[in-house]
């Protein structure tokens, strides 16, 4: 059975257990400057920004990005999630160690936060009820047409050393994260050569001028069969 492998970052004090097939991460500290920040949830581009951050946090962010680099694991990306003042989910840039494009820091945060937080994600019919799959109803003012959605993240910020990607980013809307504290800036990484700032302008293009060719409504049919299986589950799950 596969066990996690992480051993480095369980040595250094991971609390949660090893689950299989679940990769954690872990840490101590390093410091950097002052943090961007990013307000998701609701809230209109204008509104107020995050509650303010702390450091430790950015210092354990960067810590993990700093191990990445030394150890030939990645690039100099590191993250931690926090939910009530604690660190529940690292990760860090692994994609020279794993040869996985997407072993992004932000992602394997999520993925171990969630591991910690859902334990028995998808197990028997009680799934839901106490474990980030259970429904909450949407906060006010949302724009959200569904009256309510899974948990989640939701009460949980992240920490960045490096500003998301568009991929991070898009992980982070799909984990209800709050707020996001990110410390250097797409044009400090660009700089570094890490070339995704592009790709923020590039998916606010239509489909036909995008940098990768994309066949739009390619054998729509097709693909509306699993669409329909979804909707016909009667005890479907939504989230
Ligand atoms: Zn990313």
């Amino acid at each position: 059975m596969k066990t996690c492998s992480c051993k480095a970052a369980h040595e250094a004090g991971c609390e949660a257990p090893a689950a299989p097939g679940r990769r954690k991460f872990l840490a101590t500290a390093v410091a950097t400057g002052a943090a961007g920040m990013i307000g998701l949830s609701a809230r209109s581009a204008n509104a107020a920004p995050p509650p303010p951050g702390d450091k430790k946090f950015m210092e354990e962010a960067t810590r993990l990005a700093i191990e990445s680099v030394e150890k030939g694991w990645g690039g100099p990306f590191g993250a931690v999630i926090v939910k009530d003042g604690e660190i529940i989910g690292r990760g860090q840039n692994r994609v020279l160690l794993t040869g996985i494009p997407v072993f992004h820091a932000e992602v394997t945060a999520i993925m171990d936060a969630s591991a910690r937080l859902n334990p028995k994600a998808l197990l028997g019919s009680d799934y839901g009820a106490g474990t980030i799959l259970e429904m909450i109803p949407r906060e006010q003012g949302s724009p959200d047409p569904v009256p309510e959605r899974a948990r989640m993240l939701k009460g949980c910020s992240i920490y960045i050393n490096g500003a998301p990607c568009p991929m991070c980013m898009s992980a982070i809307y799909w984990s209800r994260i709050d707020n996001v504290y990110f410390a250097a800036s797409l044009k400090d990484t660009s700089a570094i050569g890490f070339d995704d700032a592009f790709q923020y302008e590039d998916f606010a293009k239509p489909w036909a001028d995008r940098r990768i060719k994309v066949a739009e409504n390619f054998e729509r049919e097709t693909g509306l069969k699993a669409y329909e299986a979804w909707m016909n589950k009667k005890d479907r799950h939504p989230y």
